[in-house]
């Protein structure tokens, strides 16, 4: 039996089935499309979204930022699409709508624990940064990572400690001023094998003509 293409695909998919079940941290990366309707200065969210990807990268996930406002991104037309495999939309909007002023963001989950939206509410973190100890970019780049992570872990993903702590203190910004405030490493072992299934369906049905045959 020849080792041909098609085989040596099969054998890849293989080793990635195999890495993704044992939770292996294979690198993994989602897109980040940022839809800014709160007009955040572009050096504060150049510096949150760091804030951000600094937070999922001990995760074992890399975080690329892809702006709605810039001119090559409203060419390329991917903020007026559906988000694909492991896009997401974090919308950041001027005003919270929720009932108390504590809450900074909020993740939409469907009845499978699936999203790919959250928002952020600026005017709160504009406003709460001070109490918190730390700075806007800082917080904002903090609450993303949280709500980010609400879409790649599901339902029920608030935990004790880290990042996904339902309720921010003083503490969790000191430890943010640190760099501990990070997603635990049960989270990022379930945030990992999320992205790795999402690639293998792209890896299958985006390469659908190259996988009839051996396949079956
Ligand atoms: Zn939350």
């Amino acid at each position: 039996m020849g080792f041909n293409r098609k085989h040596l695909l099969g054998f890849l998919a293989v080793l990635l089935w195999v890495g993704v079940a044992a939770g292996e941290a294979i690198p993994t990366r989602i897109t980040v499309l940022v839809n800014d309707s709160a007009g955040v200065p572009a050096e504060v969210l150049r510096q949150a979204e760091q804030e951000a990807a600094r937070i999922f990268r001990p995760a074992g996930v890399e975080v690329s930022w892809m702006n709605c406002s810039e001119e090559a991104v409203i060419e390329g037309g991917a903020c007026r699409e559906v988000p694909g495999a492991n896009r997401f939309v974090l919308h950041i909007v001027p005003t919270g709508k929720t009932s108390t002023d504590f809450v900074f963001g909020v993740a939409f989950l469907g009845e499978d624990g699936r999203g790919k939206y959250c928002n952020v509410f600026f005017d709160r973190i504009r406003d709460g940064h001070r109490d918190l100890g730390t700075s806007t970019a800082q917080l904002l780049g903090t609450v993303a990572a949280h709500e980010v992570g609400h879409l790649l872990l599901g339902s029920h993903s608030h935990s004790r400690l880290g990042i996904m702590e339902p309720v921010w203190k003083e503490e969790a910004m000191r430890q943010t001023g640190m760099g501990t405030f990070l997603f635990t490493a049960e989270q990022g072992v379930v945030m990992r094998e999320r992205i790795g299934r999402e690639e293998m369906v792209l890896a299958v049905w985006g390469n659908e003509t190259q996988w009839s045959g051996d396949s079956r």
